[in-house]
This record gives structure tokens, C-alpha cells and sequence, in this order.
């Protein structure tokens, strides 16, 4: 986690202000209001982080501070797939996106496809639309239902978290054909999630809030250095994140799901600090 140096805008809760995006923010007060044109340090780490999340192409080494008509498509882009109104500058309401805890997973759209789905009576049946990795998802309503183990790697998991995670299994199970049951057998859990910081050996580097895998590979990973949430009720630190509303997000990834561009989505690609996002139907 790096904590900016410098004063952030007015209207942004000082918790958004350190490097969810992996990479060290110059200073939101210096983005504010950058467009087309402009040269402001921290534009070429702005590059890397739209670049990683798909919304451009991967820039070059000697990437510039320049905000060139390529980053301008590019944040247009990511202004569309994120519904925030498309301005195609560093306005307000998207930095403070790209500053709020993100997932890891990027927001590619064509490998995705929208496809209804229809949940178990106990959800009411309700049609409900995602958008689904290509292949996905591998459940139907008509076949059996599947049972997928998970385990909770012990390393850096603290016990007090794990209530919100069993939550977010029950929830899934809950709304498809689709039960969980825990193991503590690691190498064969179709579901294996865990703690980690920093370069943990999947190619991934966290500072992130969490990604996923497909059920394939099955790994979910959180940030260890996150202030996680169990209950807000009794935890009123002003930058923890809901544990259970990020474990949902990351097993719909398990699960075959992508991102929505639904902000109150439980599949929406960042969630506020205090923010709860739980709800499955939407
Ligand atoms: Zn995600
Ligand atoms: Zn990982």
C-alpha cells in the first residue's frame, strides 16, 4: 500500500488514496483534469494501469507523460465500461474510479458474452444477466447439481475472516445448483483460496484488492494487506473493505462470470471502502 504524498481532491475520502492499481500514484490532485494535450508526471503509470486492465495496448518501456489521442480512446473507454459519463478527460468522477479498490481481473469484454440465467425457485427463478467467460458457465438448471470443495490456505488467513467467506459460499449455493463443501485436503480443492501480499507466484502482483481464476485453475486470491471487514457494525475503520462482498465477486469468477458495468453490481470491478455488495440478483 502507498499513501500519497500529496493532498488529495476535495470530495475524495483519503482512503482512496493509495495504490490499489499496483502502481504508485503521482497525486490525484495532479491527474485531476487532464486531458488531451496535457503533460502531467504519473500519466505513463496511468497508461500501465488502463493497459493491464485492457483499455489499451501494452505501452511501450519509454511510455511518456504525454495524454495523447491514444489514451484519450482509452479513457473513453474504460468511461463507457464503467458507465461513468464519457468524457474522454481526468474528470472527477473517474479518478476516483481508478483510485477505489479494484478486482484484478481485467474487464476484456470480447471474451465475454451476456447470457440470462435463470436462478433456482428459492431466488424467486429470476432471470438475472451476466456476462460469462467464453465457455461458461457450467451449470444448468436441467442437470444435477455440482459440488465444488474449497479450502481457505492457512497461511496469513486470520479465523475472524472466515465467517464472511463461508457467507459468500451459501449465498452461491443459495442461488444455483451449485453446493460447496470445505476440505482441508489444498492440492485437490476445486476452490483454493487465500491471504497473500505482493509477488506471490501466479504472475499476478497484489496490491489489488483480490482476482480469480477460472474453475479450471481455481485459485482465488484476497490481499493480506487490506483491512478486511466481517461487520461493519462493530469495525468502523474507515478503509475496510467487506470481506463478503469480495469473496462473492471473486467466486462468480470461479464460477465463469466477468465484470458488469452495473455500479451497484455485485460484479462491478471496485467497491468503495464500507461499501456492501452482495446481493447476486440484479
Ligand atoms: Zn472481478
Ligand atoms: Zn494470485
Amino acid at each position: 500500500m502507498v499513501v500519497l504524498g500529496l493532498p488529495v481532491a476535495s470530495g475524495v475520502h483519503p482512503a482512496h488514496a493509495h495504490a490499489h492499481g499496483g502502481v504508485a500514484w503521482h497525486s490525484y490532485k495532479q491527474l485531476l483534469d487532464a486531458w488531451r494535450g496535457s503533460h502531467v508526471s504519473g500519466l505513463a503509470e496511468l497508461k500501465r494501469y488502463l493497459a493491464r486492465f485492457w483499455y489499451m495496448a501494452k505501452p511501450r518501456h519509454d511510455t511518456t507523460d504525454a495524454f495523447d489521442e491514444h489514451l484519450e480512446l482509452a479513457v473513453r473507454r474504460y468511461q463507457t465500461r464503467l458507465s461513468l459519463p464519457v468524457t474522454g478527460w481526468l474528470d472527477n468522477a473517474t479518478l476516483d474510479q481508478i483510485m477505489s479498490p479494484r478486482c484484478g481481473v481485467r474487464d476484456d469484454e470480447e471474451e465475454r458474452r451476456p447470457v440470462s440465467v435463470t436462478l433456482s425457485p428459492g431466488q424467486g427463478g429470476v432471470v438475472s444477466r451476466f456476462t460469462f467467460f467464453k465457455g461458461e458457465p457450467r451449470w444448468t438448471l436441467y442437470d444435477p447439481p455440482i459440488m465444488l470443495s474449497y479450502v481457505v490456505s492457512p497461511t496469513a488467513t486470520v479465523d475472524y475472516l472466515l465467517p464472511a467467506v463461508v457467507r459468500a459460499f451459501v449465498r452461491w449455493a443459495w442461488a444455483i445448483p451449485v453446493g460447496f463443501v470445505e476440505t482441508d485436503n489444498y492440492e485437490a480443492a476445486d476452490i483454493k483460496m487465500g491471504f497473500y501480499a505482493g509477488n506471490h507466484g501466479d504472475g499476478v502482483l497484489l496490491g489489488i484488492l483480490s482476482h480469480a481464476f477460472s474453475l479450471k485453475n481455481g485459485r482465488l486470491h484476497l490481499d493480506a494487506s487490506e483491512h478486511w471487514a466481517v461487520d461493519f457494525d462493530v469495525d468502523a475503520t474507515a478503509a475496510a473493505i467487506d470481506l463478503e462482498s469480495v469473496a462473492t465477486h471473486e467466486i462468480s469468477h470461479v464460477l465463469g462470470l466477468g465484470h458488469s458495468a452495473l455500479p451497484h453490481a455485485v460484479m462491478y470491478q471496485s467497491i468503495k471502502p464500507r461499501e456492501k455488495k452482495v446481493d447476486i440478483i440484479f
